[in-house]
């Protein structure tokens, strides 16, 4: 099951059949709904049991419908349950069996408003590149994140440097953090973000050692200190090093 889509699951039997032999199952059945994230207390309807031979194995899948009591979801999922057995040989125990359910909908995840606000486009690709991901396209769903990587930089470059759009949105990214930058803490996470989410888009990988999660991990970073500088820039223009402005003071009784 992809990661954070489902938060608990709790153990539930299920009797059913395969072939003429019956048996009972402990499945685990989700504690959150897969569509709305909210706790639930789901009951099991079905199972329907198929088996397809492979050779000398077999492939069986149970398949349960739930329905979100919620009434402001009220959506029916289904939970396939698979375990591969050797023909003959007992039903595997069901803790050995693969779960995962349809449909599976991504949590938003809420970034920071410093972010949304500098950079809404980015927050729109980097939501589309984690459906991807969800949806196990992990030889797309990079690129995605590289092209969400390009968006930040590029819209917080343009909120530093106003004069320079039009350089900015034509440069490309590396030599514009070379330029830029110059919060070194930024440019290493910005540069190694860049350096690994080329590589989900060019045909040989120069950082093999790395993954995908380190590319996210490396935009966490980036999303971090591009928030700080944000946020010590707008405290800087509301208090100046040389003072409150005077339109702003409290004038003092007989002062
Ligand atoms: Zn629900």
């Amino acid at each position: 099951m992809a990661e954070g889509l489902v938060k608990r699951m709790a153990d539930q039997r299920v009797s059913t059949q395969i072939g003429n032999t019956h048996f009972t199952l402990m499945i685990e059945v989700p504690d959150d709904c897969p569509i709305c994230h909210r706790s639930i207390n789901v009951g099991i309807s079905g199972p329907i049991v198929s088996t397809i031979p492979d050779g000398s194995q077999a492939i069986s899948r149970l398949q349960v419908l739930f329905r979100c009591p919620r009434s402001k979801c009220d959506r029916l999922f289904l939970g396939v349950y698979e375990g591969t057995w050797k023909l003959g040989s007992p039903v595997p125990a069901s803790s050995s069996w693969k779960s995962t359910l349809f449909p599976a909908v991504l949590a938003p995840r809420e970034f920071d408003p410093i972010i949304c606000r500098l950079s809404p486009e980015f927050v729109r690709i980097h939501e589309q590149a984690a459906v991807a991901e969800m949806h196990g396209l992990d030889r797309i769903c990079g690129a995605g994140y590289r092209k969400s990587l390009e968006f930040l930089i590029k819209d917080f470059l343009k909120s530093v440097s106003p004069d320079d759009t039009e350089k900015i949105e034509a440069t490309q990214v590396g030599p514009l953090i070379n330029q830029y930058v110059s919060d070194p803490r930024l440019k290493i996470a910005a540069s190694r973000a860049t350096w690994l989410g080329n590589d989900e888009t060019h045909y040989f990988r120069k950082w093999e050692e790395k993954d995908l999660n380190d590319l996210k991990k490396l935009i966490d970073v980036t999303i971090h200190w591009i928030s700080m500088d944000v946020l010590t820039r707008d405290l800087e223009a509301s208090m100046p090093a040389s003072g409150p402005n005077p339109s702003g003071l409290i004038k003092v009784k007989g002062a």
